[in-house]
């Protein structure tokens, strides 16, 4: 039997139109809805029995905590039937990485997950995204897909959710895996694996949202010449629970920021230090004393992938310590 494959919709240039097959600024994205996504690609039929869901319609600089726990809650739900045997996410590339690593943290099965985009709008001359759907689907079907946590294919590469990075604004060679390297390939009707990430995720991750309604508040500050504490004590002011610093080189901390942070992490807030910039791990102590000041070390995490984990971790602990355990496990 074909594997039964559900398609979540969500938006972005996968569903873009373009007045002409030229244009591309300008496009709208997240217009075409999702029969039409998937009448678009025939060929989808031969590799799986697909059925479509408009879960939202957004271009992903929109999304939400909400749309992203009613994602994986949906997904959860659909995974532990015995009628699918994966899902696929069509997504906006914008965010595309938070919502592939909050899957990879919040999907509680082993079966496929598999998230795709485009760089060109549906109707635009070359357009990338019926190629990039049907290898996703190639990819959700295959039987060596299992227990390698959320996928995202484009461009004819398999990169898993947390080494995924957005590395170009416009073309279709969008999406690398800088540190780590890319999961696989996809040639035709077949996924080519050569690796599958080693810390917690999916099954074996710490989170369970089933119960949750909403995320906690938690904001990413910028490190640069200059800088003061104005970004960090109007996050603390607004209710920020949890605080990002993204910070030049190994994320470091200006004198002109620290006093902020310090008082920052007095009040209970949670401060993880991410790169600006720089690929590369971030470890504690390194230009910072995280065990003297109380703040979390954000391993090779990103400043938005680092917010999507510490938003997690909030809903487990407030306690610096227990939330790096967290960050240095998945
Ligand atoms: N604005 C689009 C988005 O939804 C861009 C894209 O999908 O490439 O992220």
């Amino acid at each position: 039997m074909a594997p039964r494959l559900r398609l979540l919709a969500t938006g972005g240039t996968i569903a873009g139109a373009s007045t002409s097959a030229t244009q591309y600024v300008g496009y709208r994205p997240a217009v075409t809805a999702v029969d039409e996504l998937l009448a678009a690609v025939p060929a989808l039929t031969e590799v799986a029995a697909i059925t479509g869901e408009q879960l939202a319609q957004v271009a992903s600089q929109d999304m939400t905590g909400a749309v992203r726990l009613a994602l994986a809650q949906r997904i959860n739900a659909l995974l532990t039937a015995d009628n699918c045997d994966g899902v696929i996410v069509t997504h906006g590339t914008n965010t595309l990485e938070e919502t592939a690593w909050f899957l990879n943290l919040t999907v509680r099965s082993r079966k496929p997950v598999v998230l795709v985009g485009a760089m060109r709008p549906a109707n635009a001359l070359s357009a990338d995204g019926p190629m990039n759907l049907f290898r996703a689907a190639v990819v959700a079907a295959s039987e060596h897909a299992t227990g390698r946590g959320v996928m995202v294919v484009m461009n004819d590469r398999i990169i898993g959710a947390r080494d995924l990075h957005k590395a170009d604004t416009m073309t279709v060679d969008a999406f690398t895996s800088p540190l780590f390297g890319l999961m696989g390939l996809v040639s035709d009707r077949r996924a080519h694996f050569y690796r599958g990430g080693l810390r917690r995720h999916t099954a074996d991750s710490a989170f369970d949202v089933s119960g949750l309604q909403s995320l906690p508040r938690v904001h990413v500050a910028y490190g640069h010449e200059d800088d003061d504490r104005t970004a960090i004590d109007a996050f603390v002011a607004a209710g920020a629970e949890g605080i990002v610093h993204a910070g030049a080189g190994t994320a470091s901390v200006s004198q002109r920021v620290k006093p902020a942070i310090l008082d920052a992490v007095a009040r209970g807030v949670v401060v993880v230090r991410a790169p600006r910039g720089a690929h590369g791990l971030v470890v504690r102590g390194m230009e910072f004393d995280d065990a003297a000041h109380g703040t979390v070390a954000g391993d090779t995490l990103s400043p938005p992938k680092a917010r999507v984990l510490l938003q997690l971790a909030l809903t487990h602990t407030r306690d610096p310590g227990a939330v790096q355990a967290l960050f240095d496990t998945h």
